[in-house]
């Protein structure tokens, strides 16, 4: 909600409120999916919000993009082909362009409103879209992964909260179609909220996640514009552990590491430490 020169927003059965002091709405609208909001504000730059949710700012949205795209990378023995579901702010498409051997990364974001308002006020998050091998498809997750068989190295989930038509992300089905979609090397990455103000049932979407992967595992990071800030993602593989990282690109991910603003694969092995109470709201 914004009102006066503040933005808030209610959370957690709207028993938890963030707010941020913005100095200016940049844009509104009411797309064929949701409702997009851009403003600037005074700590954190360009806020968006999706239907009124945080979703990525130009003062945090490194952390997230960055563990997502490489701590699989730096895993996967073979890295040819990328999917992205969701990720209409690009960040984790500029992410992957930072890796020469990757061949194709397919972005398949249902509302293609939101990857055209992020092209205008968040050129650092866009940025790799225009990368050769990227090709941008206007389509619902749900129904493209179905069409795919043994075909992508890593998928990334990088979508909205459990609601609406990002609900069906989070279940056993997709979890089997994405499996279906894996190399027989996979691994699929995906947010999996906070288990603090757990509105969604994290351990229900481990357990969907287990119903289907041999490999399950969980990190944290923080996300200062989410509720209680405290995220989690989930790291789902076929054959290799999280901190299985490839020999053969230590070099790389070290040489890359220097221009990052958050990932090195010293934080990477240290993060599936996870604690007790991680653990406990995982299930794992
Ligand atoms: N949390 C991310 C971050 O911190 O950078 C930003 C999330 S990204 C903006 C989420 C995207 O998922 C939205 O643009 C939304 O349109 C998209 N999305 C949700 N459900 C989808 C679906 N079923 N298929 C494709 N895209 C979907």
């Amino acid at each position: 909600m914004i009102n006066d020169n503040w933005f808030e927003e209610k959370s957690y059965f709207e028993q938890v409120k963030m707010g941020w002091k913005i100095k200016e709405v940049l844009h509104t609208e009411q797309s064929k999916y949701q409702r997009i909001d851009v403003v600037k504000t005074e700590a954190i730059g360009n806020l968006l919000l999706l239907d009124g949710k945080t979703m990525v700012s130009e003062h945090d949205e490194f952390v997230y993009h960055e563990v997502m795209a490489h701590i699989p990378y730096a895993v996967s023995r073979n890295c040819k082909r990328v999917l992205i579901i969701g990720g209409g702010d690009g960040g984790v498409v500029r992410e992957f362009t930072r890796h020469p051997d990757i061949e194709q990364i397919d972005l398949v974001e249902i509302d293609q409103r939101v990857i055209e308002v992020s092209k205008k006020y968040f050129p650092e998050c866009t940025i790799g879209l225009s990368d050769k091998r990227v090709n941008i498809l206007p389509k619902d997750g749900l129904a493209f992964i179905k069409e795919k068989k043994d075909f992508y190295d890593i998928i990334i989930i990088d979508s909205t909260d459990p609601e609406d038509f990002a609900s069906g992300l989070f279940t056993q089905e997709f979890y089997s179609d994405v499996y279906q979609a894996l190399t027989s090397e996979g691994i699929m990455m995906n947010q999996t909220e906070n288990p603090f103000y757990d509105q969604y049932g994290i351990k229900k979407i481990y357990r969907n996640m287990q119903d289907i992967f041999p490999i399950v595992q969980s990190f944290n990071a923080p996300m200062s514009i989410y509720p209680g800030v405290f995220w989690t993602f989930g790291f789902s593989s076929k054959r290799y552990r999280a901190t299985d990282i490839f020999s053969q690109k230590r070099l790389h991910m070290d040489e890359i590491s220097r221009n990052l603003k958050w990932y090195n694969m010293d934080w990477h092995k240290g993060a599936f430490q996870i604690s007790n109470f991680h653990k406990k709201m995982t299930g794992l």
